[in-house]
């Protein structure tokens, strides 16, 4: 049976990869060259300690704080907008203990078997992506972030993933460029992290060279259902229109999936978290070792494939657009030596700056499982910040869905139709 997947980023390659290794026919649509978004320009972190959802007691607080800071790292654009007062009531109403005390054991097994697979994956002959075990540093200027990142770390240990409080001495061993009045850190010795770009060409190469078929420039305008099934989708390649006919169907389009959602009659409340990366050489003697948060600037730094060092931040509510804003720019390059001294970064030109959408969903988790009315349809998307993360995991759910086999994880909170 041939599966078709909407979206060519990492969730669709990966669903594409565990579905081709157990014997199925796969095609891939992608509406763009399939040369960028979301998928490449990120931090690539593997990140077994983010197991606590964005939708946080106190997190609507601290956003309404940051929104009146034009170089904060964390933004919604006011605008009267339906859906984003939706999304917003159900953010607010997530951001409860209840409900993120039931999502970190979730998050947190959906990322160890994420992580596993990685390990698998980078052992392959001829499949290199720069994959690193180094762990992950919480860096805390102050005495103040330390205290509330010591806990957080306390919970961590209690799920069962390594959390260590470094005092400043022992930071300096580990990380000997970091400015000396950084208070400390918490370090997730589990954590990894790879070279999105890398990994992104090793599995096209690897899909490819294995038959799966890729139409990119394709856009899926409308889905055509028929007997409680998904019959075929009406789609614009080179400004034509074509039909192609569907056997099972995976969604996989990141922030655009409300709106194929929607054709399907399911409510899928998303937003796109606009954030931005900048990618430079490593400096020689000042080589950074380990990834870290910059956590008062949210801000992530990856040692990445050899000599590069990549700097991702911000998180933009603020709709599906190509709009560049320079201050949170500037504001990620700014806090970049308030810890390394020695990171002095050149603000690059506007059409330099690589940005990406993270599809968010409000409360945190992935949106991973069936349709209930329409039985060859599949939603696999609202990775938010954690999508390289949980992408061959949820590669590996969607496959075992396809498959009809029973999931390695329980998928009850990842329902794409909790908000039905
Ligand atoms: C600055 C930044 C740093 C990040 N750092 C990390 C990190 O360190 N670790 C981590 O785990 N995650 C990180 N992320 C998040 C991660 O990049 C995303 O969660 C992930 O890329 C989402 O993958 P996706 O496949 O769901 O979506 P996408 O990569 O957006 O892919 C969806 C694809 O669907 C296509 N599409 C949409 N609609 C249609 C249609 N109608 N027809 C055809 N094609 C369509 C789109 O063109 C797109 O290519 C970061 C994100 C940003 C912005």
């Amino acid at each position: 049976m041939k599966t078709t997947i909407i979206g060519g980023g990492l969730i669709g390659l990966f669903s594409a990869y565990y579905l081709k290794k157990n014997g199925h026919d796969v095609v891939i649509i992608e509406q763009s060259s399939g040369e960028d978004g979301c998928s490449f320009g990120n931090a690539g972190m593997v990140v077994p300690s983010h197991f606590i959802p964005l939708a946080v007691p106190g997190m609507i607080e601290k956003g309404i704080r940051w929104m009146f800071d034009a170089e904060s790292p964390f933004y919604v654009k006011p605008r009267l907008n339906l859906d984003l007062l939706s999304w917003g009531m159900k953010f607010y109403k997530a951001a409860n203990k209840k409900q993120v005390e039931e999502a970190m054991p979730a998050l947190r097994d959906i990322s160890l078997l994420s992580k596993s697979l990685y390990q698998e994956l980078s052992k392959m002959k001829d499949f290199d992506f720069s994959f690193e075990e180094k762990g992950l540093m919480m860096l805390c200027k102050t005495n103040h972030t330390l205290e509330e990142e010591a806990i957080v770390a306390e919970q961590a240990n209690l799920l069962g993933i390594k959390a260590k409080v470094l005092s400043q001495s022992e930071l300096h061993t580990l990380e000997p460029e970091v400015r000396p009045e950084v208070a400390g850190a918490v370090f997730y010795e589990g954590d990894a992290h790879l070279y999105p770009n890398q990994l992104l060409a090793k599995l096209k190469e690897y899909l490819v060279q294995n038959g799966v078929e890729f139409l990119y420039n394709t856009e899926v305008k409308t889905i055509h259902l028929e007997n409680n099934r998904v019959k075929s989708l009406d789609v614009w390649q080179e400004s034509r229109s074509e039909i192609i006919s569907v056997e099972n169907l995976i969604i996989a389009t990141g922030s655009w999936s409300q709106l194929l959602a929607k054709q399907l009659g399911i409510n899928l409340p998303m937003q796109a978290g606009k954030g931005y990366s900048i990618t430079a050489e490593q400096k020689n003697g000042k080589k950074l070792n380990i990834p870290s948060i910059l956590l008062e600037a949210r801000v992530a730094i990856t040692p990445m494939s050899e000599n590069l060092i990549r700097f991702g931040g911000t998180m933009e509510i603020g709709g599906i657009n190509n709009h560049i804003n320079m201050n949170r720019v500037k504001g990620i390059i700014k806090s970049v030596p308030q810890y390394f001294p020695d990171y002095q970064l050149e603000t690059p030109a506007k059409e330099k700056v690589w940005y990406g959408l993270r599809p968010c969903s409000p409360d945190g988790l992935p949106y991973i499982g069936r349709s209930s009315n329409l039985s060859n349809v599949i939603i696999a998307s609202g990775h938010a910040m954690m999508g390289l993360s949980l992408a061959p995991g949820t590669g590996h759910l969607v496959q075992q869905l396809v498959d009809n086999i029973p999931t390695s994880l329980n998928l009850k909170l990842y329902n794409p139709e909790r908000y039905a």
